[in-house]
């Protein structure tokens, strides 16, 4: 969106030292970085208000990796990379778990671990492979030739490290802690670099900032043609269930490559995600954050089939806008010939393993000009 000449006469002029565009998961650690490792002086602000992006919308899965299963990523990265993206999302983990340590209010999280689950025979065998492959980095899973759960699945990978949290207050005691300013219902709609500093023209205020951090994800395209083709918003779909009387899957279960996804809440309900995989021309290259009646439909059958034991109706709907890298991993750089403007973007519907790691690695590349390393977009160079 633009401002118009009429509404310009209302904005203000301001200085700032750090500022951060995007008050999610990632735009809020980068601010809380920032500010207690950087000990910079931090502005945070947003087109909307805190965590009503993808940050306040997923599942709240806290599960290890990239999207990929883990041989597959060594196949797709190398070992390297992908056991430094696994160390990647071990450390987001733990920033996450100190701001709910130190939290101001209570965050539920629910150390249950996570379950990739086949629903097909070839998924078995590539479980079977993945395991064979965490094993072999030593990471600490467990893998079952058969369906763990006794649903109709084929075999699974249990990760005891991951957790289930909730996801909306974990953003915000992300924000309540990071010890920045914040401003929101104030888009960004243009940025004009210069020397030294960064002219960015928001809404409400044009700033004239020394360090500019876009955590704007599927959004980012919008912001600067850079983004084009690198950041893919995609739309994903979720519902819960009214409270059950039982726990249907003690993890957070994930099946279908990823596409599908589900979890019991705090309160007792069942939450059933994804779906995405069968409609993608409907759900890939959107920013339109709307329900898609196809897919809460199939999301239904499929509650039928897999989980018959969860007769509660269904009590709530919902879509979010994910920002997807065009080669699956995350992006943290600068932008080209504007070293003041760094970005922390693109998780691909891992942002609670990646979100944290990568926007800790942005920051350090933006002050500092130190790589950010597996995700660092000198990759495209
Ligand atoms: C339904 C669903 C389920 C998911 N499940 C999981 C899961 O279980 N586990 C997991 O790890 N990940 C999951 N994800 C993905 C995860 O939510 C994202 O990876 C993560 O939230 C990305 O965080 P972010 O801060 O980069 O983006 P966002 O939370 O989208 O934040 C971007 C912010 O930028 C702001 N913005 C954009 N443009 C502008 C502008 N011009 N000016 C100012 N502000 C702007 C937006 O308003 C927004 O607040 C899921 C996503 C969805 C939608």
């Amino acid at each position: 969106m633009t401002v118009s000449h009429w509404q310009r006469a209302e904005q203000e002029e301001r200085e700032v030292d750090f500022l951060v565009v995007g008050a999610g998961l990632a735009g809020c650690a980068a601010a809380y970085i920032a500010k207690h490792v950087h000990s910079r002086d931090v502005v945070i602000t947003d087109a909307r208000d805190v965590a009503l992006g993808a940050s306040g919308r997923n599942a709240g899965f806290m599960i290890s990796g990239l999207d990929t299963y883990y041989h597959r990523a060594i196949e797709c990265y190398g070992h390297k990379v992908a056991r430094e993206v696994w160390a990647m999302s071990e450390r987001s983990f733990g920033l996450w778990r100190e701001c709910i340590e130190n939290s101001p209010f209570d965050v539920p999280i629910d150390n249950c671990g996570s379950m990739l689950l086949a629903e097909t025979q070839a998924e078995a065998k590539e479980l079977e492979l993945a395991a064979r492959a965490l094993d072999d980095d030593k990471i600490d899973i467990e893998y079952y030739s058969r369906d763990p759960l006794g649903r109709g699945y084929l075999a699974g990978i249990e990760q005891p490290l991951d957790a289930g949290v909730q996801p909306y207050l974990l953003v915000k005691s992300i924000m309540a802690q990071c010890g920045a300013e914040f401003i929101p219902n104030n888009e960004l709609y243009r940025l004009v670099h210069k020397d030294n500093y960064v002219r960015v023209h928001t809404r409400k205020v044009i700033f004239k900032a020394q360090y500019v951090m876009l955590c704007t994800n599927a959004y980012s395209p919008n912001i600067d043609p850079f983004f084009y083709g690198k950041v893919l918003p995609t739309r994903a779909q979720c519902f819960v269930t009214e409270p059950l009387d039982h726990v249907p899957v003690p993890y957070c279960g994930y099946s279908d490559y990823g596409y599908m996804y589900y979890r019991s809440t705090f309160d007792g309900r069942f939450l059933l995600g994804g779906g995405r995989k069968q409609f993608r021309d409907e759900e890939d290259d959107t920013t339109e954050d709307r329900l898609n009646p196809k897919i809460q439909a199939w999301l239904d059958d499929y509650l039928k089939k897999y989980f018959p034991d969860v007769t509660a109706p269904v009590a709530h709907r919902w879509s979010g806008i994910m920002g997807f890298s065009c080669d699956g991993l995350p992006l943290a750089g600068t932008l080209p010939d504007r070293s003041r403007i760094g970005f922390a973007v693109g998780f691909t519907g891992h942002g609670l393993a990646l979100a944290g790691a990568t926007a800790e690695r942005a920051v350090d590349r933006l002050l500092n000009g130190v790589s950010a390393g597996a995700v660092d977009v000198s990759r495209f160079e």
